[in-house]
């Protein structure tokens, strides 16, 4: 039996970083088993769409490079894959159950509903929910009279479906991460399956789809567990208990600190994205930051992702999409929650930004490049990046330590200056100066055996010519290596830059 996993998100706003890592690990199982990965919208919810956001998880599974063999824009063997373009097909399915005995009808009225739980709170009976224990006191198909139903269902009396859960059953759900998860009967709940407009719930729509499109393997969050028994109920009253796929609840990503869920709120306290793309709340206006907006690459985001919640069992933390399929599996996903770790999603990101190619990385910065009014060849930006990219976690933060490259010193470290501009630095700077001239060809290697000459001629220490020269080049104490800096700058500007420092600083290290 081939491999057919989903990722079914309901498009009520934006995705999720932990719905990103389902969409992840579904995929990551698909292609490891050689199977399909389909996206399915669970779109029966009329109340709680929002409007985009269907587009918005397409869009963010594919910056992430998620991408599904079937689904609402690509199609497949089992279309459509947007359940309200399905709406037709689930009635049935209802009625049936509701012919053997496994579901009602209930006509009760939100007043009467909330009577209910009123009255069993102050009863303080258990749960005060709808179940076999309260059922029989309510307005359903199994309290009235068959002619009263009829008449009640002919005459458009709104009306839904519930499930009619067994009593006193143990329901069994064979998870692939938490084992045997048993549940006695009684405390679900008649779960609506059918709603008053003609819609689904998740519950129905969700199983007949997994069913009907031959699902084998349902990974998801764990918030779904608790509706694990339900759907294994399902299964069973429908008749598919051979097709039962196999579940497998992934842990939940958590707060950075403290405990509990992650959640969009600790994004916004504590200055991080829990979104993969930037979101516009459509009705409020409201912009919650994306990674991809905040310079993660994709890669970075969904390597992170991989690791929190499953570990391969070596030391290794970088993986390429490839190398993930590869390593894969469900066993090696824990049953603990995953803390989410910012810094560490920065660190992903520095490793990315260290392996890449610096001509790609050259591509992103010439957009920063043109704000700040200067231009320069791919090259040459390709060996600045390759000099300063350690210092940094993402692109936009490479022109903080690259722009002495493109312009000279404003001003000079002062605290550097007091201790390292001597009296006669700006003596042997401009001795350093006469013998430039005569570097030919101006590249690091001639540099280095040329200063290493002229400390040797004049007898003196790296201290004492290097940090002026650093100085004079830099503006400041820090920067890459110092003859490498020469040779990007070129030899012109390395003489106007000491020039410069010496005019400004003279013998006792003070701007003048
Ligand atoms: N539509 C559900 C959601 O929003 C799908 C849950 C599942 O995968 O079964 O996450």
């Amino acid at each position: 039996m081939s491999v057919r996993v989903r990722f079914a998100p309901s498009p009520t706003g934006p995705l999720h970083m932990g719905g990103v890592r389902t969409a992840l690990y579904n995929y990551l199982f698909a292609k490891k088993h050689h199977g399909v990965f389909l996206l399915r919208i669970e779109d029966t919810d009329q109340n709680r769409f929002v409007p985009g956001a269907g587009e918005y998880i397409m869009e963010s599974l594919k910056w992430c490079g998620i991408n599904h063999d079937e689904g609402p824009d690509t199609g497949g063997p089992y279309s459509p894959y947007l359940q309200s373009e399905r709406k037709a097909l689930y009635k049935d399915y209802a009625l049936q159950l509701i012919g053997d005995g496994h579901a009602y009808y209930a006509f009760d009225t939100p007043a009467e509903l909330e009577a209910m739980r009123k009255r069993l709170e102050t009863e303080k009976s258990g749960n005060p929910q709808y179940d076999c224990q309260t059922r029989m006191h309510m307005n359903n198909s199994l309290t009235l009279p068959p002619d009263e139903v009829k008449r009640r269902i002919d005459a458009g009396e709104a009306h839904v479906i519930r499930i009619k859960i067994p009593e006193g059953q143990e329901v069994v759900v064979n998870d692939l991460i938490r084992d045997q998860v048993r549940v006695d009967s009684r405390l679900l709940d008649d779960k609506v399956l059918f709603k008053s407009d003609g819609m689904p719930t998740y519950h129905l729509a969700n199983v007949v789809d997994d069913y009907l499109m031959k699902i084998t393997h349902v990974i998801r969050g764990e918030e779904w567990l608790p509706s694990a028994p339900l759907h294994v109920l399902l299964y069973r009253y429908l008749g598919w208990k051979e097709s039962m796929p196999e579940f497998a609840h992934l842990p939940l990503l958590l707060k950075p600190d403290g405990h509990g869920k992650l959640s969009k709120r600790d994004g916004d306290r504590l200055g991080f994205p829990v979104f993969p793309l930037e979101w516009k709340d459509p009705s409020s206006g409201e912009i919650s930051p994306g990674y991809r907006e905040s310079g993660y690459f994709p890669e970075a985001f969904v390597n992170m992702l991989a690791l929190l919640g499953w570990n391969p069992g070596t030391e290794q933390e970088i993986f390429t999409m490839k190398e993930l399929t590869e390593a894969f599996s469900l066993e090696r996903v824990g049953k603990s929650g995953a803390r989410f770790d910012p810094d560490k999603a920065k660190w992903f990101n520095h490793q990315y930004l260290q392996q890449k190619d610096p001509e790609d990385i050259a591509a992103l910065f010439i957009e920063q490049l043109k704000k700040h009014g200067h231009q320069a060849s791919g090259k040459k930006l390709a060996r600045i990046i390759s000099l300063v990219r350690d210092r940094v976690n993402f692109v936009d933060e490479i022109w903080d330590q690259a722009a002495f490259f493109f312009e000279p010193p404003e001003s000079y470290d002062e605290k550097f200056a007091k201790k390292k501009w001597k009296a006669g630095t700006p003596d042997i700077l401009l001795q350093l100066v006469e013998m430039l001239r005569d570097i030919e060809p101006f590249d690091t290697g001639h540099i280095e055996k040329a200063l290493h000459a002229f400390m040797e001629e004049k007898e003196i220490g790296a201290g004492q010519i290097m940090p002026g020269l650093r100085l004079a080049l830099v503006g400041a104490g820090r920067g890459p290596d110092v003859k490498e800096i020469m040779s990007v700058l070129g030899k012109d500007e390395v003489k106007r830059r000491i020039q410069r420092v010496v005019d400004r600083l003279g013998k006792n290290g003070r701007s003048s």
